[in-house]
């Protein structure tokens, strides 16, 4: 089967907006079964749309578009290609009605500008926007071949696609039983993690499964995917074999992000957290309060970048700081205490280190972090090297400290 995406919007072609449409929209076909195997994008003028679009019909089974189907005079999508098809457009009572409510839901008259929205081409089918107006659209031109185009938001796409095109998928392309796992890990490097398990999985290589290994900050995917008719035994078999053998250091599967995980613990545990942050500047924090329901769990915390932040919110001793240095192992030791004693929390993470690129020394160079967390067992502090620029520094700290919570949570 062949997958095509055409990406519209002129904003993709001045660098305006990165296409991250594309990068989504593969992975969730490959984990699909479905490998893209041409993507372009291009300005959203006529000549472009049509001419990508009917060069795509020539070769494709499937072809996905995004963008161009709001009401502005650059969204010209859903007309240029009922002209290429040759498809009246004809207005849609079931749109009007989404939209009018959608509008209504926020106290607003609905502008008359978003009628074009409501316009559908003839036979086509009709994917409601949860999350705006302008909806998506199916149809299937000539004998089995599909033609899906999707809204240029990704807070409207994404959802649609999981929605709509996923069951349109499984109903009009699911001829090979495909299996896809991705175990998550951290702790270990991405070309550590393919010397632990290659050997071993090696005879099911052979067998026809196919590993991947994508590097994350922090974190390394290991993806296992098989077909035909034994891919469930065989993806499982080498799930039992990854596990096996980097079993602690997988911290979930697919989609799952660690700080779910983390959320999910606690919540089954019933403890609450707070947190003390110096280098990730909240970044922790803010991780932790993407995952629904973390108000259960998440006290808060403190962003104690300077001094006298550490002194006067979490009791940090100015004798520590001036003996030890604000990065040391002293100093997170007594961030963490103060946080857990001024939040009253069951657990408390504190981080400290030097994200660089100036600042550090031959004792602390620069990615010298301390982690600490404190309980009612006591304070536990641990040193890590974290060498990358800043962005990542803080994404691979805050990691280092939620998969320290997962672990002690698991315990
Ligand atoms: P709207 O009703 O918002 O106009 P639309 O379906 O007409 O939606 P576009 O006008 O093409 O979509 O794009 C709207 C916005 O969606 C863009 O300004 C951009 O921020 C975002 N967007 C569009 N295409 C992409 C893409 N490929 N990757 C990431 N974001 C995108
Ligand atoms: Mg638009």
């Amino acid at each position: 089967m062949n997958v095509e995406i055409v990406n519209t919007g002129s904003e993709l072609m001045l660098g305006r907006v990165l296409n991250t449409h594309q990068q989504w929209l593969c992975r969730r076909l490959a984990d699909l079964g479905h490998v893209v195997t041409r993507q372009v994008a291009i300005a959203d003028t006529g000549s472009e749309i049509q001419q990508a679009v009917r060069e795509a019909l020539g070769r494709a089974d499937l072809i996905i578009t995004t963008g161009g189907l709001g009401p502005t005079s650059d969204d010209l999508t859903r007309e240029l290609i009922a002209e290429l098809l040759g498809k009246k457009l004809i207005a849609n009572k079931e749109v009007l009605a989404h939209i009018e409510n959608f509008f209504a839901k926020r106290g607003r008259p609905r502008p008359q500008k978003t009628d074009v929205e409501t316009l559908v081409p003839e036979g086509a089918e009709v994917f409601l926007n949860q999350t705006g107006t302008a909806p998506g659209l199916a149809m299937e031109i000539g004998n089995s071949q599909w033609l899906v185009m999707l809204p240029g938001p990704p807070r409207e796409l994404r959802p649609m696609f999981d929605t709509f095109v996923v069951p349109l998928l499984k109903r009009e392309f699911a001829d090979e039983i495909f299996v896809c796992r991705t175990l998550l890990t951290t702790g270990i490097g991405e070309s550590r993690v393919q010397e632990f398990v290659e050997a071993d999985l090696q005879p099911l290589v052979a067998r026809g499964l196919e590993v991947g290994y994508c590097a994350r900050p922090g974190a390394v995917d290991v993806r296992l995917v098989a077909s035909g008719a034994a891919a469930a035994k065989l993806a499982a078999e080498a799930e039992a074999v990854v596990q096996r053998i980097l079993g602690e250091n997988i911290f979930g599967r697919d989609d799952e992000e660690i700080e779910q995980v983390v959320v999910k613990l606690l919540r089954q545990k019933q403890k609450t957290l707070a947190v003390a942050e110096s280098c990730t500047g909240g970044l922790l924090a803010n991780r932790i309060t993407d995952v629904p329901g973390a108000s259960e769990i998440f006290l808060g915390g403190v962003v104690s970048y300077a001094n006298v932040a550490k002194e006067k919110f979490l009791g940090v001793r100015a004798e520590t700081l001036a003996a030890h240095g604000a990065v040391s192992e002293a100093v997170a030791r007594e961030m963490a205490v103060g946080a857990r004693g001024k939040f009253g929390s069951d657990l408390a993470i504190a981080m400290t280190g030097i994200a660089g690129p100036a600042g550090g020394t031959p004792e602390k160079p620069v990615g010298t972090v301390f982690i600490a967390l404190a309980s009612a067992a006591g304070v536990e502090v641990k040193k890590f090297l974290n060498v990358w620029d800043r962005a990542t520094f803080k994404q691979v700290t805050a990691t280092q400290a939620l998969e320290w919570l997962r672990r002690t949570l698991s315990a």
